[in-house]
C-alpha cells in the first residue's frame, strides 16, 4: 500500500460491488454471501451499492448467450466483483466449447493472478494440520489452451488420433506473477518457494522458474527455494506446514491448489481470489455442486472466505481500514462459527447453509 495514502477510518461510504450468482448452489451460497459482506461491512462502518449481473445459465435464458457483453461492460465501473460458481457443462450446445463464465471475465480483464490460501481452521479434520500457506497460480499461459492464444485454441488435432497443445510462457506474465508473490510474502513469512519442472519441461518452466528468482533478487528479505512440481506434491502431504508462499504456474498451480485446499480441510473451504493491478474477482475454488444444489446443504465458507479476501484486497489498494477491518470480520466470523462446532455436512456437521449463514452472520454483526 502507498505510504502516502491517507487510510480512511469508519467514514460512512459506499463500496459498489458486482454480484454474479452462477449455477447450482450458487443460488444458495451467493445470496447468503451477500448478507454476510453487507452486515460486516455495515459493522465495520461503510456501505455496500450491490450490483446483480446476468451471468452462466441464468443469461442464456434473460439474455441468449452466458456471457452478456452488458455484464462485461458493467463490471469495468465497479470496485470488485464475487462471482458465483459456474455449471458450463450443462449449458446447450450452441454454448459448449467457448470460454466458461469464470475464464471470460478473467481474459477480457487480464486478472493474472489466482491467490489461493489454504490454512487448516480450527474444528476442521485437516490431513495437514497447520499448513497455512498460499499458491499464487499464474493465470493467463501455460498449458491451458482457452488462455494462451490471441485467436483459436492452443489444442491441434492433425488427425483423430494425434492431438497436440501449446503450452506458453513469457517473461512478462513470470514478471508479474513473482512480483505478486514476493509483496504477499513480505506480508506473511517470508519465504516463496517457486514450483517447476524444469528438469523436462527446461524452456518453459524453466524460464518461469529462472524469471521467478531474478525478481526474488529485488526481495532480500525473503527467502527463496525451489521445487520440481512432482516432488512438490510429495513434499505437501509429507510436511505441507513448512510452506508459506508458492509461485507456481497455472496448470501446476490449478492441480496443488486443489490438493493444498483438500489437505487443509476441504473444497468447501478453499477460497481464492483473480486480480490484476487494478480489478479482483472474490471466487470459491470449488465448482456448482449441482448434486447437492436446492438441498440447502452446500457450506459457503469458500465463497465468505473469497469475499473477505476481496474486501482486504480492495482495502489495501484504496488505503481503506473500515474494508479491511470487514474483511477481518468475516475471517473471525467463520472461524468462530466453524470452531464453536457449527459445521455443514461436508465438514461433518449438522448445520444447513441457512443455519450456518446465520451464526456466522451474528458473528459478524458483534464484532
Ligand atoms: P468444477 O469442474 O466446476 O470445479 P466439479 O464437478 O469438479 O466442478 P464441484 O462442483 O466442486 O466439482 O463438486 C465436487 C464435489 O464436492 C461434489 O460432490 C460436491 O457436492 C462437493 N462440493 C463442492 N463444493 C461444495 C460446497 N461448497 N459444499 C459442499 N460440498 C461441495
Amino acid at each position: 500500500m502507498s505510504d502516502t495514502r491517507a487510510m480512511t477510518v469508519g467514514r460512512a461510504h459506499a463500496v459498489r460491488i458486482g454480484l454474479m450468482t452462477g449455477d447450482g448452489i450458487g443460488h444458495e451460497i451467493v445470496p447468503a454471501t451477500q448478507q454476510v459482506v453487507s452486515a460486516a461491512v455495515a459493522a465495520a462502518g461503510a456501505a455496500v451499492d450491490w450490483v446483480a449481473l446476468p451471468l452462466g445459465r441464468d443469461a442464456i435464458d434473460t439474455h441468449g448467450t452466458p456471457v452478456p457483453d452488458s455484464t462485461l461492460d458493467a463490471l469495468d465501473g465497479l470496485d470488485g466483483w464475487i462471482l458465483g460458481p459456474h455449471d458450463s457443462a450443462s449449458y446447450p450446445a450452441p454454448f459448449q466449447g467457448q470460454l466458461p463464465p469464470g475464464g471470460a471475465i478473467r481474459k477480457r480483464f487480464d486478472l493474472f493472478a489466482n491467490i489461493r490460501p489454504a490454512r487448516a481452521l480450527t474444528g476442521v479434520a485437516a490431513t495437514v494440520p497447520g499448513m497455512d500457506l498460499v499458491v499464487v497460480r499464474e493465470n493467463t499461459e501455460g498449458l491451458y489452451a482457452d488462455r494462451n492464444m490471441f485467436v483459436g485454441s492452443g489444442e491441434f488435432m492433425p488427425t483423430p488420433d494425434v492431438a497436440l497443445a501449446v503450452g506458453v510462457v513469457t517473461r512478462r506474465a513470470c514478471e508479474r506473477i513473482a512480483h505478486a508473490a514476493f509483496t504477499l510474502a513480505r506480508s506473511r513469512r517470508k519465504h516463496v518457494t517457486i514450483v517447476h519442472k524444469a528438469n523436462v519441461l527446461s524452456m518453459t518452466t524453466g524460464l518461469f522458474r529462472d524469471v521467478c528468482v531474478e525478481v526474488g533478487e529485488q526481495y532480500p528479505d525473503v527467502v527463496v527455494d525451489d521445487e520440481h512440481v512432482d516432488a512438490m506434491a510429495a513434499l505437501l502431504v509429507r510436511r505441507g506446514a513448512d510452506f508459506d508462499v508458492v509461485v507456481t504456474e497455472n496448470m501446476f498451480g490449478d492441480i496443488l491448489s486443489d490438493l493444498t485446499a483438500e489437505l487443509s480441510g476441504s473444497l468447501g473451504t478453499a477460497p481464492s481470489v483473480n486480480a490484476s493491478e487494478s480489478k479482483a474477482m472474490a471466487q470459491a475454488a470449488h465448482g456448482a455442486a449441482p448434486d447437492i444444489a436446492g438441498h440447502n446443504r452446500a457450506n459457503p465458507t469458500a465463497l465468505f472466505l473469497s469475499a473477505a479476501m476481496l474486501l482486504e484486497w480492495l482495502g489495501e489498494k484504496n488505503g481503506d481500514r473500515t474494508l479491511l477491518s470487514a474483511g477481518q470480520r468475516i475471517i473471525r466470523a467463520v472461524e468462530g462459527t466453524i470452531a464453536a462446532g457449527v459445521a455443514t455436512a461436508d465438514l461433518g456437521g449438522l448445520a444447513s447453509t441457512s443455519e450456518f449463514t446465520e451464526m456466522v452472520l451474528a458473528r459478524a454483526q458483534r464484532w
